[in-house]
Formats: C-alpha cells, structure tokens, sequence
C-alpha cells in the first residue's frame, strides 16, 4: 500500500511541485490547503482538504482520516518587505499556526515533519557561502517567525520524540517543465518575486521592473541571491523524508546551489534567455533585504545524496520563461474563453483540478497586458 503524506500548502508554488515529486515517486499524497494564496488548478496531484491550519477541528479531521506517516508544511506567507510592514499577519500564520500544526501531529502520532525555513534565518552573513551552523539572526519578521517554528520544532522533537527535517531555501525559482504536462508554477497575487517579475517586464511592451538598492556591498551594488529550481527543491524534499522514514534522525539543510546572482545580472540573464530587452528603473532598499545570501548546500549532498539537476541559472530562467509563456495563454484564455467552458477544477477529460480550459475563444494569438 502506498505511504500517505500530508502536503500542508500544497496548492502553492513550492508545495505543488513537492506533491507532484511524491506522487511520481508513488506516494499517497493529501493536500490541505485553505486556498487564500494558493490555486486550485495546481491540485493535480493526489487528493485535497479545503482548511486552514488555524483551525484545529480541521486538522484532527484529517490526521484521523488515515495512516499519514509524514507531513511537508509548505502553507506560509513569503513576502519579506510585508513581513516588515504587516508582521502580525506572519506571526500569525507562520508561527501561531504551525504550533497549532505540531500539536495536532503530536496527538495523533504522526512523527515525522518536513518544514519549509529559509535562509532569511541567517540575516546578515558573517561568513559566505551560509552553512547550517552559520549563526541565525535574522533581520526582518518573517525571517524571524521561521526561525522561532525551528526552535518550536526543536523543542518538540526533544519533548515527544518528533523527527524534523527543516529545510532552508535560498531563492525558488522556475517551475515544472511543459513536457511534462504538470501546469503548475509561480502565480503569486501580487508578484513580488524577482524573476517573474523581470520575465513580464520583457514580456510586456512597456513593461519595467525596479531594482531594490545599488548600494549594496556587492561588485554592481545589487543584492546577490542564490536561485534554485523548485524541481531541485521538491526533490530534496522527498529525499529528507524517505530518510526519516527509515529511521534516520532529522537534520537541518541548505538548499541552494552555491552560486550567487546579482539582481543585474539576473536582469542580464532574462534578456539572454528572451531575446528581448528589459527596462529597469532604479529605487532605494527594500526594507528587510540582505545584500547577500548564497548557500552551502554540502551537507544536503552529503546526507541525502542530492544534486540539483537545474543548477545554471539560464536553465531556471528558461524554465520560469516557459512557465510565464503558459500563464499568458491561460490568461486569454480564461478571459475570452470561459463561457461554456469545462469548470474550473475540471480538465477536459474530467479529471479533477485539472487547469480550467477554454473550449473556444482566442488562442495564443494575442498577450494581455
Ligand atoms: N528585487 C528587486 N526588484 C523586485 C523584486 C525583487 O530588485 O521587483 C530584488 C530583492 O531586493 C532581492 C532579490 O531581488 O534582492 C530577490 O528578491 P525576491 O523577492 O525574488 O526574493 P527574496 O530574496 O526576497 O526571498
């Protein structure tokens, strides 16, 4: 029979290519998710349960529901610079609702956990590339509230015997390749992610993009960020939880690929991979943005035996390009096309939570701005 594994925000960006990762290596996979980031069209992969991780009744519903072995919690916030404005809403979901998540696991005996964390645990670097025991002190609050789920998961795991993997992203980028037909990538509403939103700017006439800082201590004066493929993260993920399930005792991992990016050179990048130009405009420091962080990922090769397979940063690019190209065409369309079209949830052959497709209207003839 196969595992069941529990996806916590598995409808969003990083957790669907996770489910998607456990499903082909031929996991049960159960997606809970309150849809309020998320997107029901990514849930292509296992089955689903709409709920909020604030809501307990919800949870004891669906640990009870069956012999779940191991939980991936992805369902977080992700916006520094609103984690500066907005932090109680971080506290809130990223920290307050995780507890609610370990207690609800603990109580049903559920051991081992999978908890997205970051490297904006480690604030500013005193020593490059970051390695796991760099010191943590973060320097904005959603960096703050993940490294207070670490100590929470730390504390659990010394108290109940809960195995751990936390896993610390440096920055996800690109997005399942379309030859593989998965349909899901990154759709945040609002984008505030760097290379989608260099991607649109190439994409859109008239479109621009601005560069947060040209003062920082780097070569060009923008911040420096460490890109890996969200294919490469799912990967680590269902490498560290087959470990717990064999017995290994939990660890804490960079994820990244060691190379650092300016956001220049990102910009750069875009330009290569599209063929098109990009218009920048230059605006002060984003508040609570590091000026470098770039992982050391050796310890992710060493005990899981993980190698990034899209570490070139033209690769990811690529890859985010495509994933943008696919967003456009849906985008038309869902505006033109939807009257008379297979509901949303439903592919064409029926399947659920297929990506809402159109029956007529426009094809990719034509880009929205
Ligand atoms: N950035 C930028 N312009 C944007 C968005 C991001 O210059 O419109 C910069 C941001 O300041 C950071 C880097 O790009 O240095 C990556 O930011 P992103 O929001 O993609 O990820 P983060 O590092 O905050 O997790």
């Amino acid at each position: 029979m196969k595992k069941q594994i529990l996806v916590v925000g598995g409808a969003g960006y990083i957790g669907s290519h996770a489910a998607m990762a456990l499903d082909a290596a031929g996991y049960d996979v159960l997606v809970f998710d309150n849809l309020s980031t998320g997107h029901a069209d990514f849930l292509r992969f296992g089955r689903f349960e709409n709920g909020d991780l604030a809501d307990r009744a919800a949870l004891d519903r669906v640990l009870e529901s069956g012999d779940i072995r191991a939980i991936m919690h992805f369902a977080a916030f992700i916006n520094v610079g609103e984690s500066v404005s907005n932090p109680g809403k971080y506290y809130r979901n990223n920290l307050a609702s995780t507890l609610n998540l370990l207690e609800a696991a603990r109580d049903h005996g559920v051991g081992n956990i999978i908890f997205s964390s970051t490297c904006a645990t480690y604030g500013t670097p005193q020593s490059l590339p970051l390695r796991e025991d760099h010191p943590q002190h973060p320097i904005n609050p959603y960096g703050r509230a993940k490294l207070a789920v670490e100590w929470m998961l730390r504390d659990f795991s010394s108290a109940y015997g809960l195995r751990c993997c936390i896993m610390r992203y440096f920055n996800a980028a690109g997005a399942a390749p379309a030859s593989l037909g998965a349909r899901i990538g990154e759709r945040h509403d609002p984008e505030t992610h760097l290379i989608p939103l260099v991607l649109r700017a190439a994409m859109h006439p008239g479109g621009k993009v601005g560069i947060f800082g040209t003062d920082y201590p780097t070569e060009d004066g923008t911040c420096i960020r460490d890109y890996i493929h969200v294919c490469d993260l799912a990967e680590a993920h269902v490498l560290a939880m087959e470990r717990m399930l064999a017995g290994e005792p939990g660890t804490a991992l960079n994820l990244g690929n060691g190379l650092g990016y300016s956001v220049r050179e990102v910009v750069e990048c875009v330009q290569e991979v599209t063929g098109l130009p990009v218009r920048v405009e230059y605006n002060p420091r984003r508040p609570g943005d590091a000026g470098i962080l770039v992982g050391d990922a050796s310890r992710a090769a060493s005990e899981l035996g993980w190698r990034p397979k899209f570490a070139d940063l033209k690769t990811i690019v690529g890859s985010a390009y495509d994933w943008e190209k696919q967003l456009e065409h849906f985008k038309v369309e869902n505006t033109y096309g939807r009257a008379g079209a297979e509901k949303c949830g439903e592919n064409s052959e029926g399947k659920k939570h297929g990506f809402p497709r159109a029956a007529s209207g426009p094809r990719n003839d034509r880009k929205l701005s």
